[in-house]
């Protein structure tokens, strides 16, 4: 395999095994980029400097045997919503074109600390609101299986860096879908974890109550790996969990006895495409071959999920992006009367038409007369969509279900029908919904050679299990072996 299609564990062990150097390794991937990101269009900025004097860092203190992290040498992509100390951090944003944070998000430290090397900064749908990365302010992320296609959002340029070769391992952050979405689109493994898992402190807020970071990999052995390196306690985010964090690579390949597989009847409704419906079918076809036991679930509540979804991110995100005034930091507008036009004429030049259009229905879902109509009922409705997991989980150690109602859809094809845009989310948003974490890994393609996802769900902190289980399918199928080309 080439540098730009191995693995993490494959690039590690080639480096302690002196057969290649870190510098090697960054200088291919940064050569892949010049060469074809003008057509990917995954990252917005690339810390090329940076990047190779860290790899010669990593190379020394090898060679001298000083004790080294876990990612040492491997270079990873960051989403531009992860704030990183003088790195400029857009969020594909007008608004913070020129944002340069003068700290690291927590996770950033982890990664320093494990001694990976960044790469660069990714491209995503503006503060992460959609799922194309069309409503990026600066360019729209293709996928790299057909350029024609979308890479999926938000995080659509980490999923794409990692599916074109560009960097090993990439982070972006989850909200309703948006690691699981870009990753079944462009063929690679995310992690949503469990809300709290991973520590939110310098993640640019969308919507605080569901937003939570997960890695992007090629194989579920380097989402292990990168997910025990970021999860943790960090007494900077108070929702962050203070549990254990387990040694997710040593339990990996121990398939789960007796493993208990619900699957839900939605499978036979409408709306799925078929060969979705066929390569979710088939997924269970192999954890029955493997033992398992099939288990219809039933989620009363989850034909409630894009509703109420779309009622709590766009009312959080409204009060989280009232901080762009035009005063603090980020962009304020040149000309204007009094300081009520200098919000007013900041906040409406810098902002796209996705974040306006969220603002103004959070803005309506909170105000008093629709607060209980609309924000208090879709709380409530929240909690009853966790029951029905809590309920699920009762009989079943994991859930699977498709990620995406359809492979990835063409360019422009749904940009301007934000409803359809939002319905296609019914398969992920419970999961923030309920705090639970999900994976998405490769289970297919499409005849128009384009990847189909599988999600797989599990009760929340029980990463290790849906790591395992997801490892169990991976080494009866080639899936996550295949590159574009
Ligand atoms: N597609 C969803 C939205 O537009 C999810 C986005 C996300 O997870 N950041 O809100």
């Amino acid at each position: 395999m080439s540098i730009t299609s191995a693995t993490a564990s494959e690039l590690l062990a080639k480096m302690n095994s002196g057969e290649i150097s870190s510098e090697e390794i960054t200088s291919a991937c940064l050569d892949e980029i010049s060469r074809r990101d003008g057509s990917i269009n995954a990252f917005l900025s690339v810390q090329q400097e940076a990047a190779l004097e860290k790899a010669r860092e990593v190379d020394r203190k090898r060679k001298a045997g000083k004790p080294l992290g876990k990612l040492a040498g491997l270079p990873v992509a960051l989403k531009d919503n992860i704030c990183s100390e003088g790195v400029t951090t857009t969020c594909a944003s007008k608004m913070l074109e020129h944002f340069v944070p003068p700290y690291d998000a927590h996770i950033v430290e982890q990664l320093k600390a494990a001694d990976a090397v960044l790469i660069g900064k990714t491209n995503l749908d503006e503060f992460a609101m959609g799922s194309s990365t069309e409503n990026s302010a600066f360019k729209t992320t293709t996928n790299p299986w057909n350029t024609a296609y979308a890479a999926g959002g938000s995080s659509g340029g980490s999923a794409a860096a990692v599916s074109a070769g560009f960097a090993p391992l990439a982070l972006g952050s989850d909200t309703g879908g948006s690691i699981r979405q870009p990753a079944s689109f462009c063929g690679v493994v995310g992690l949503k974890p469990t809300y709290g898992r991973v520590s939110r402190y310098g993640l640019v807020a969308f919507a605080s109550s569901l937003d939570q970071i997960g890695p992007f990999a090629r194989d579920v052995t380097d989402a292990a790996l990168i997910l025990g390196t970021i999860a943790g306690k960090d007494r900077r985010d108070t929702t962050s969990l203070d549990a254990a964090v387990p040694e997710y690579t040593s339990t990996l390949e121990q398939p789960l006895k007796n493993l208990k597989v619900g699957y839900i009847e939605l499978l036979h409704e409408e709306g799925l495409h078929a060969e979705v419906k066929e390569a979710t079918l088939r997924a269970l076809d192999v954890y029955k071959s493997l033992g398992a036991e099939m288990v219809p679930i039933t989620l009363p509540h989850a034909k409630y999920c894009v509703a109420t979804y779309y009622i709590i991110a766009p009312s959080e995100a409204s009060s989280n992006l009232a901080r762009y005034d035009g005063v603090h930091y980020g962009y304020r507008a040149p000309h204007f009367e009094n300081m009520i036009d200098m919000y007013a004429a900041s906040r409406g030049e810098a902002f796209g038409d996705e974040v306006k259009r969220r603002i103004m229905l959070g803005t309506y879902a909170l105000s008093s007369g629709y607060y209980d109509a609309y924000y208090l009922k879709a709380l409530k409705v929240r909690r009853l969509i966790r029951n029905d997991f809590e309920q699920a989980f009762q009989s079943v150690d994991i859930i699977a279900t498709p990620v995406t109602p359809t492979p990835a859809f063409t360019i422009g094809e749904l940009v301007d029908d934000p409803l359809a845009m939002y319905l296609a989310d019914i398969f992920t948003t419970s999961a923030n919904l309920s705090g639970i974490p999900g994976i998405s890994i490769p289970a297919g393609m499409s005849k128009n050679n384009l990847p189909i996802g599988l999600q797989l769900l599990a009760p929340p902190l029980e990463e290790e299990r849906l790591l395992r289980a997801a490892r169990m399918f991976e080494r009866e199928t080639d899936w996550h072996l295949k590159r574009p080309v």
